[in-house]
């Protein structure tokens, strides 16, 4: 079994839990830290990692990613500046313009508009008119529709439209885009450069939400040597009967290295705010054009619960998506139903009442606080009324409620520190904080962003980052709280007690 010495390490204390007062070494046998001590002699053929008196703490985790999306999105016309339909209809032609005479099967791509702040809904006609027959997709920045030309319907199979295609609809097409856009290869290379990317910001695990056969994927990529850090897969209610047909269980390990694991079921049970299809108690503000005013769930309270009941005869934890507040009232009463257990993902609007279930039934807020910042000024156009519960993680921390930092990348940059630095310091520009009152701490944003590690001791999962800083030193939150973890630098992260880093 492989063996490592972290040498002088100061332990960050996490999660309450008390560090050693000086900087100690750390011996690591297998994917365990099996000795803590001021000093310990180096064993025969031990790897040494020089610690310096660097940071240590438990390794950072992502709890919502589409890997896959995030890998494509490098390729992707940067649309998130746009304020209108001709905004990005330009960026378009201007792209058309520069790929005439390349390759005839190309197909254009976009991510990042946000049309809740247009004051118009966008037409195929309008993309078909600047692109001719090369086919055109351009993804909303919350990732629930997509504007597609006619070219496009056409290679990927949607039926004729006059707008975009959302919610239900969108994401089978969503996944089918990448089948018919990227070549093995080019995927590969694509997922080793994000993932590698990853680990340097001291990430050792996320939860894959693609859409995609997240099980027998990961596997095969961490068995062909992909994957360098730890993967949970979801699988959504399309892959249902074949998870449990294959017998597989959320913490099932599903690849040789250990490094992949069963997931959640994944439901996305309402909308979002920017399609304006997040599911309201009460209507959207200025809801003359909309055809359903307080947004609409994707699935009926019955099938939902059918979902959570099945998923649990079966060993299976949930992900349910729920933004709107009427969406994260049903979504527990499913749970509290069907004694399901696991997250509710986004938890972006939540009546009071709801936030003290979510306590009582255990249910974890799987939270990206980095959308506070985007969604802050469409929320006081659409939920100008309500904008005082939303993302209210504070509320969610002193209930009891557990909480779960993630960014949903590619909708948020798949890096942790953005994510606790939002948390931490809810504005991006020189306004006042949002919701001053919903700020977490620095201690707190760290502690729900390790999967529920604590301070790292002897015992602990060999999942660690080094930091060329002390994350505790200085203010506890705002400004500088927020800039001091967007410049954290990392020195070097252990994914199951094996190092990478700059130096290694
Ligand atoms: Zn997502």
């Amino acid at each position: 079994m492989s063996s490592l010495l972290i040498r002088q390490a100061r332990i960050v204390p996490v999660a309450g839990a008390a560090a050693p007062p000086g900087a100690v070494d750390l011996r690591i046998v297998g994917d365990r830290v099996v000795e803590v001590a001021p000093a310990l002699r180096p064993a025969a053929s031990e790897e040494v990692l020089e610690a310096e008196g660097r940071w240590l703490l438990p390794g950072l985790w992502d709890q919502h990613v589409h890997l896959g999306q995030w890998a494509a999105n490098a390729s992707r016309l940067d649309l998130s500046s746009t304020s209108s339909p001709e905004d990005a209809v330009r960026l378009v032609a201007a792209e058309v313009g520069a790929r005439v005479g390349g390759a005839p099967d190309t197909v254009i791509q976009g991510f990042g508009h946000r049309t809740a702040g247009w004051d118009r809904q966008p037409t195929v006609a309008e993309l078909d008119a600047v692109s001719g027959d090369l086919p055109v997709v351009l993804i909303s920045g919350d990732a629930h529709h997509g504007w597609l030309n006619s070219a496009a319907l056409r290679l990927l199979g949607v039926p004729p439209r006059d707008g975009v295609v959302e919610e239900n609809e969108w994401f089978p097409v969503f996944a089918r885009l990448d089948e018919v856009t990227q070549t093995a290869e080019g995927k590969r290379t694509a997922y080793a450069k994000v993932l590698g990317a990853a680990v340097r910001r001291g990430v050792v695990g996320v939860r894959e939400m693609e859409w995609a056969d997240n099980a027998t994927e990961w596997a095969e990529r961490s068995n062909s040597g992909l994957a360098v850090l730890r993967v949970r897969t979801a699988t959504y209610a399309g892959g249902l009967a074949e998870t449990i047909a294959a017998g597989r269980r959320s913490g099932d390990v599903l690849d040789e290295a250990g490094l992949v694991t069963m997931g959640p079921l994944k439901i996305i049970s309402d909308g979002s705010l920017n399609t304006r299809t997040a599911f309201c108690h009460d209507p959207y503000v200025g809801t003359d054009v909309l055809e359903h005013p307080r947004g609409r769930p994707n699935n009926s309270p019955e099938e939902l619960a059918e979902l959570l009941a099945t998923a649990t005869a079966h060993e299976l934890d949930v992900a349910v998506h729920a933004i709107g507040d009427a969406a994260v009232g049903i979504a527990l009463d499913a749970f509290s139903h069907t004694g399901a257990h696991g997250s509710i993902e986004h938890a972006q609007l939540v009546a009071s009442d709801d936030v003290e279930r979510m306590a009582r039934l255990r249910v974890v807020a799987s939270v990206q606080p980095a959308h506070l910042l985007d969604d802050r000024d469409v929320t006081h156009q659409c939920w100008p009324d309500r904008a005082d519960r939303c993302f209210p993680l504070r509320s969610m921390l002193d209930a009891g409620v557990q909480l779960a930092l993630g960014s949903d990348a590619p909708v948020a940059a798949l890096d942790p520190w953005e994510a606790m630095a939002a948390a931490v310091h809810r504005t991006a520009d020189d306004r006042e904080e949002w919701n001053a009152a919903e700020t977490l701490t620095v201690a707190q944003a760290l502690a729900a962003s390790v999967d529920g590690a604590t301070t790292v001791g002897a015992g602990s999962l060999a999942d660690l980052v080094l930091i060329d800083s002390d994350p505790l030193a200085g203010a506890d939150s705002g400004a500088e709280a927020a800039q001091r973890l967007r410049s954290t630098v990392v020195h070097a992260t252990v994914v199951a007690g094996v190092a990478t880093g700059a130096t290694l």
